[in-house]
Protein backbone atom coordinates (compact mmCIF):
# COMPACT_ATOMS: atom_id res chain seq x y z
CA UNK A 1 0.00 0.00 0.00
CA UNK A 2 1.47 3.47 -1.10
CA UNK A 3 1.92 6.03 2.04
CA UNK A 4 -0.76 8.85 1.76
CA UNK A 5 1.68 10.90 3.56
CA UNK A 6 5.11 12.15 3.45
CA UNK A 7 8.01 10.66 5.53
CA UNK A 8 7.71 13.13 8.39
CA UNK A 9 3.95 12.29 8.94
CA UNK A 10 4.79 8.51 8.27
CA UNK A 11 7.35 9.29 11.06
CA UNK A 12 4.94 10.75 13.70
CA UNK A 13 2.73 7.40 12.85
CA UNK A 14 5.61 5.19 13.34
CA UNK A 15 6.74 6.28 16.52
CA UNK A 16 3.53 7.06 17.90
CA UNK A 17 2.31 2.99 17.08
CA UNK A 18 5.17 2.32 19.24
CA UNK A 19 3.04 3.76 21.91
CA UNK A 20 1.72 1.04 24.72
CA UNK A 21 -2.09 0.83 23.67
CA UNK A 22 -1.60 2.25 20.16
CA UNK A 23 -1.77 0.00 17.19
CA UNK A 24 -0.53 2.02 13.21
CA UNK A 25 -4.47 2.45 13.15
CA UNK A 26 -5.15 4.22 16.08
CA UNK A 27 -1.20 5.97 15.83
CA UNK A 28 -2.58 7.07 12.30
CA UNK A 29 -5.57 8.58 13.71
CA UNK A 30 -3.59 10.07 16.71
CA UNK A 31 -1.09 11.97 14.21
CA UNK A 32 -3.99 13.55 12.06
CA UNK A 33 -5.53 14.42 15.53
CA UNK A 34 -2.29 16.28 16.50
CA UNK A 35 -1.60 17.83 12.89
CA UNK A 36 -5.43 19.44 12.98
CA UNK A 37 -5.12 20.86 16.47
CA UNK A 38 -1.51 22.05 15.72
CA UNK A 39 -1.50 24.85 18.13
CA UNK A 40 -3.77 23.93 20.68
CA UNK A 41 -2.13 20.31 21.36
CA UNK A 42 0.87 19.36 19.24
CA UNK A 43 2.67 22.66 20.12
CA UNK A 44 2.30 22.07 24.01
CA UNK A 45 3.19 18.71 23.92
CA UNK A 46 6.12 19.05 21.58
CA UNK A 47 7.28 21.66 24.53
CA UNK A 48 6.16 19.09 27.21
CA UNK A 49 8.28 16.24 25.23
CA UNK A 50 10.95 18.24 25.53
CA UNK A 51 10.70 19.68 29.03
CA UNK A 52 10.29 16.02 30.57
CA UNK A 53 13.95 15.01 28.41
CA UNK A 54 15.67 17.84 29.77
CA UNK A 55 14.18 17.82 33.45
CA UNK A 56 13.04 13.83 33.99
CA UNK A 57 14.83 12.61 36.22
CA UNK A 58 15.32 9.20 38.55
CA UNK A 59 14.59 9.69 42.51
CA UNK A 60 17.83 8.55 44.46
CA UNK A 61 16.20 7.67 46.49
CA UNK A 62 12.93 5.66 46.36
CA UNK A 63 13.24 5.28 41.99
CA UNK A 64 10.17 7.47 41.28
CA UNK A 65 10.32 9.29 37.80
CA UNK A 66 9.84 13.58 38.45
CA UNK A 67 11.27 16.82 37.54
CA UNK A 68 13.27 16.92 41.09
CA UNK A 69 15.53 14.83 42.88
CA UNK A 70 15.09 13.67 45.40
CA UNK A 71 10.98 13.52 43.93
CA UNK A 72 8.13 14.91 45.42
CA UNK A 73 7.18 11.81 47.22
CA UNK A 74 10.23 11.58 49.26
CA UNK A 75 10.44 15.40 50.04
CA UNK A 76 6.65 15.88 50.93
CA UNK A 77 7.34 16.87 55.22
CA UNK A 78 3.55 15.54 55.34
CA UNK A 79 4.61 12.01 54.17
CA UNK A 80 4.33 9.24 57.14
CA UNK A 81 8.26 8.33 57.28
CA UNK A 82 7.64 5.07 59.53
CA UNK A 83 6.25 3.20 56.50
CA UNK A 84 7.99 2.54 53.49
CA UNK A 85 5.62 1.16 50.45
CA UNK A 86 7.47 -1.20 47.84
CA UNK A 87 6.60 -1.54 44.73
CA UNK A 88 8.03 -3.46 41.66
CA UNK A 89 6.82 -0.86 38.51
CA UNK A 90 6.61 3.04 38.86
CA UNK A 91 3.30 2.69 37.27
CA UNK A 92 2.06 1.02 40.73
CA UNK A 93 3.65 3.92 42.88
CA UNK A 94 1.35 6.25 40.76
CA UNK A 95 -1.96 4.14 40.86
CA UNK A 96 -1.69 4.05 44.68
CA UNK A 97 -0.82 7.67 44.71
CA UNK A 98 -4.09 8.46 42.32
CA UNK A 99 -6.18 6.63 44.52
CA UNK A 100 -4.91 8.45 47.88
CA UNK A 101 -4.54 4.69 49.27
CA UNK A 102 -1.69 5.61 51.60
CA UNK A 103 0.51 8.68 52.99
CA UNK A 104 3.39 7.04 53.09
CA UNK A 105 6.87 6.87 51.08
CA UNK A 106 7.58 4.07 48.24
CA UNK A 107 10.40 2.02 47.22
CA UNK A 108 10.37 0.85 43.56
CA UNK A 109 12.02 -2.32 42.53
CA UNK A 110 12.49 -2.14 39.02
CA UNK A 111 10.48 -5.35 38.51
CA UNK A 112 10.30 -8.64 40.61
CA UNK A 113 12.25 -11.50 40.57
CA UNK A 114 11.93 -14.19 37.21
CA UNK A 115 14.20 -16.49 37.14
CA UNK A 116 12.21 -17.92 33.84
CA UNK A 117 13.28 -13.83 32.31
CA UNK A 118 16.59 -13.82 34.07
CA UNK A 119 15.32 -11.48 36.06
CA UNK A 120 17.88 -11.66 39.51
CA UNK A 121 18.08 -9.74 42.73
CA UNK A 122 21.02 -7.74 41.06
CA UNK A 123 18.27 -6.61 38.36
CA UNK A 124 16.09 -4.98 41.03
CA UNK A 125 17.23 -2.43 43.59
CA UNK A 126 16.97 -5.19 46.59
CA UNK A 127 20.29 -4.24 47.57
CA UNK A 128 19.37 -0.60 48.25
CA UNK A 129 15.62 -1.14 49.69
CA UNK A 130 17.66 -3.41 52.26
CA UNK A 131 20.68 -0.39 52.82
CA UNK A 132 17.25 2.25 53.47
CA UNK A 133 15.56 0.20 55.96
CA UNK A 134 18.63 -0.46 57.73
CA UNK A 135 19.65 3.38 57.88
CA UNK A 136 16.24 4.80 58.16
CA UNK A 137 14.36 2.14 60.37
CA UNK A 138 11.10 2.05 59.32
CA UNK A 139 8.27 0.60 61.55
CA UNK A 140 6.68 -1.13 58.90
CA UNK A 141 7.23 -2.36 55.07
CA UNK A 142 4.46 -2.71 53.16
CA UNK A 143 5.05 -4.91 50.08
CA UNK A 144 2.40 -3.84 47.28
CA UNK A 145 3.64 -6.07 44.77
CA UNK A 146 1.36 -8.15 42.29
CA UNK A 147 -0.51 -10.74 43.30
CA UNK A 148 1.43 -13.61 40.54
CA UNK A 149 3.85 -15.94 41.73
CA UNK A 150 6.62 -13.35 40.88
CA UNK A 151 5.52 -10.76 42.79
CA UNK A 152 5.25 -13.40 45.40
CA UNK A 153 8.49 -15.26 45.38
CA UNK A 154 10.14 -11.51 45.16
CA UNK A 155 7.84 -10.91 48.52
CA UNK A 156 8.82 -13.62 50.05
CA UNK A 157 12.81 -12.89 48.91
CA UNK A 158 12.67 -9.53 50.35
CA UNK A 159 11.23 -10.38 53.29
CA UNK A 160 13.70 -13.20 54.52
CA UNK A 161 16.61 -10.55 53.85
CA UNK A 162 15.41 -7.86 56.43
CA UNK A 163 14.31 -10.33 58.65
CA UNK A 164 16.56 -9.83 61.11
CA UNK A 165 16.01 -6.04 61.06
CA UNK A 166 12.84 -6.79 62.99
CA UNK A 167 11.01 -4.54 60.77
CA UNK A 168 7.13 -5.45 60.52
CA UNK A 169 6.60 -6.45 56.87
CA UNK A 170 2.87 -7.00 55.76
CA UNK A 171 1.49 -7.49 52.41
CA UNK A 172 -1.82 -6.07 50.11
CA UNK A 173 -4.94 -8.09 50.89
CA UNK A 174 -6.06 -10.59 48.33
CA UNK A 175 -9.98 -10.90 47.59
CA UNK A 176 -13.35 -9.49 46.56
CA UNK A 177 -12.31 -6.53 44.54
CA UNK A 178 -14.68 -3.21 45.71
CA UNK A 179 -17.88 -3.56 43.46
CA UNK A 180 -16.85 -7.32 42.99
CA UNK A 181 -19.64 -9.97 42.31
CA UNK A 182 -18.64 -13.63 44.10
CA UNK A 183 -20.22 -15.26 41.18
CA UNK A 184 -17.78 -14.37 38.97
CA UNK A 185 -14.40 -14.99 40.89
CA UNK A 186 -12.07 -17.44 39.99
CA UNK A 187 -11.70 -20.21 42.50
CA UNK A 188 -7.73 -18.64 43.82
CA UNK A 189 -9.33 -15.41 44.37
CA UNK A 190 -12.33 -16.60 46.32
CA UNK A 191 -10.10 -19.04 48.48
CA UNK A 192 -7.91 -16.12 49.60
CA UNK A 193 -10.82 -13.95 50.26
CA UNK A 194 -12.31 -16.78 52.31
CA UNK A 195 -9.22 -17.11 54.05
CA UNK A 196 -7.93 -13.66 54.55
CA UNK A 197 -11.76 -12.86 56.17
CA UNK A 198 -12.20 -10.19 58.49
CA UNK A 199 -14.14 -9.57 61.68
CA UNK A 200 -17.27 -7.27 60.40
ZN1 LIG B 1 11.59 9.63 45.73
Amino acid sequence: MPAAAGPEIERLIQLLARLPGLGPRSARRAALFLIKKREMLMTPLAAALQTALEKIEVCRICGNIDSQNPCTVCTDIKRDRGVIVVVADVADLWALERAGAINARYHVLGGTLSPLDGVGPQDLTIDALVNRVHAEKPHELILALNATVDGQTTAHYITDLIQDTGVKVTRLAHGVPVGGELDYLDEGTLSAAIRQRTAF
